[in-house]
């Protein structure tokens, strides 16, 4: 089946009692045994929620995968990747990561005795150089938060794997989405999601995700997630799933309107620089070309004005882009990521990186693109 096919389809069949096409919300924290230990695959809802499973199975056919686990929250997905580690093992990670997995590795992880080295992964090599006898785990968010820099998946994948086979790459892969890219089919071994964001891709639930192939991996990422019990719930389950299967026709959208305000701001006079994968002048342009299938509806912008007032002014005055935190969802909206969702990286560390008052990121949402432009020029105007 080809992509579009498998966002519907991938993974389902019909409930085998009644037929129904969708999976019902098995609300049950427990199932029936005949006999001590003989049960239909399903003894107790932390290990297995046929909701979830279902949702599971679908995560893992669009993804390219073969075994798909639904959690808590992104970062509870984050969290148990990082439970496969023990303490003296090592990270490399992007250095313009999503704030909360920033704090989850600087102010959890670093704790328990792993330690983390941040490097620029627009350039392949800088990962290959990082390299420790004791790195187990390269980190990769692309496009970066709210940066929108790229990361080749497989120019990293091949320069690691070269030095030793061992070392897992993981991918963020939120921004994307598999509609934009598929990391396992890049050499990645694990592909993680804040499904709260395009898959759901309805701004109505918190859920994580972790994608891979190889059979023991799957083992040992289950083994956590039961163990430590970080799971999706079985609503939220039925509520992804069903947002998964406009995925395809959500993200062309989001494409479009993403590419038009792109330009629109990049041709308005008191914009200073604009962020988006798919402009030409953008860093990682060429990658993101052979990469994605297209570029996404994340954009980020920095404001001529550097004042953190003339931010605000923006930020208060857009009326159908809505101030909040999170993206991915239908609807348009504005943030500022000094404040909001990169508050807890120290003040030196994001300017370095170039996190700075006048940035401005914006999920675009599917509205029309007409009041989407009308907007954003009448809240620049102020
Ligand atoms: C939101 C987000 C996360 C964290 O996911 P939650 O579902 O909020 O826990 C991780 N990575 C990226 C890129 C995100 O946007």
């Amino acid at each position: 089946m080809k992509f579009n096919t498998k966002t519907i389809h991938g993974g389902q069949k019909p409930e085998a009692t009644t037929g129904a096409v969708m999976p019902p919300v098995f609300m049950t924290s427990t199932y029936e045994q005949s006999s001590p230990g003989v049960h239909k695959g399903y003894a107790y809802s932390r290990g297995a929620n046929p909701t979830r499973t279902a949702l599971e199975n679908n995560l893992a056919s669009i993804e390219n995968g073969k075994h798909a686990f639904a959690f808590a929250s992104g970062l509870a997905a984050i969290d148990c990747v990082l439970r496969t580690l023990k303490p003296g093992d090592e990270v490399i990670a992007g250095d313009d990561l999503y704030g909360g997995t920033y704090r989850m590795f600087t102010r959890l992880f670093e704790k328990y005795g792993l330690e983390f080295s941040y490097v620029d992964m627009n350039v392949a090599t800088n990962v290959k150089e990082a390299i420790t006898g004791k790195t187990k785990l390269v980190w990769v968010e692309t496009p970066t938060n709210p940066l929108m820099k790229i990361a080749d998946i497989k120019a990293i994948s091949t320069v690691v794997k070269e030095v030793n086979s061992a070392i897992l790459i993981a991918v963020d892969n939120t921004f994307a989405t598999p509609y934009l890219q598929q990391p396992l089919t890049l050499d990645a071994d694990i592909v993680m999601h804040s499904a709260t964001k395009y898959i759901g891709g309805h701004s109505d639930l918190v859920m994580g995700a972790l994608i891979v192939k190889d059979a023991k991996l799957a083992e040992d990422i289950h083994f956590i997630q039961f163990a430590a019990g970080a799971i999706a719930g079985p609503m939220d389950s039925f509520l992804a799933l069903r947002g998964v299967k406009t995925l395809h026709i959500r993200m062309q959208r989001h494409c479009e309107n993403g590419k038009k305000v792109a330009e629109f701001l990049s041709n308005h006079d008191k914009v200073e620089a604009v962020y988006y994968p798919g402009l030409e002048n953008h860093l990682g342009h060429e990658i993101a070309k052979k990469q994605m299938k297209d570029f996404g509806g994340m954009v980020s912008f920095k404001l001529k004005d550097t004042s953190k007032k003339a931010a605000l002014t923006f930020l208060e005055n857009t009326k159908v882009f809505t101030l909040a935190e999170s993206l991915g969802g239908v609807e348009s909206l504005v943030s500022h990521p000094v404040t909001m969702t990169h508050a807890s990286i120290p003040e030196k560390e994001r300017i370095k990186i170039g996190i700075t008052d006048s940035l401005i990121r914006l999920s675009v949402g599917i509205e029309d693109e007409e009041d989407l432009l009308a907007d954003l020029e009448q809240a620049l105007s102020l």
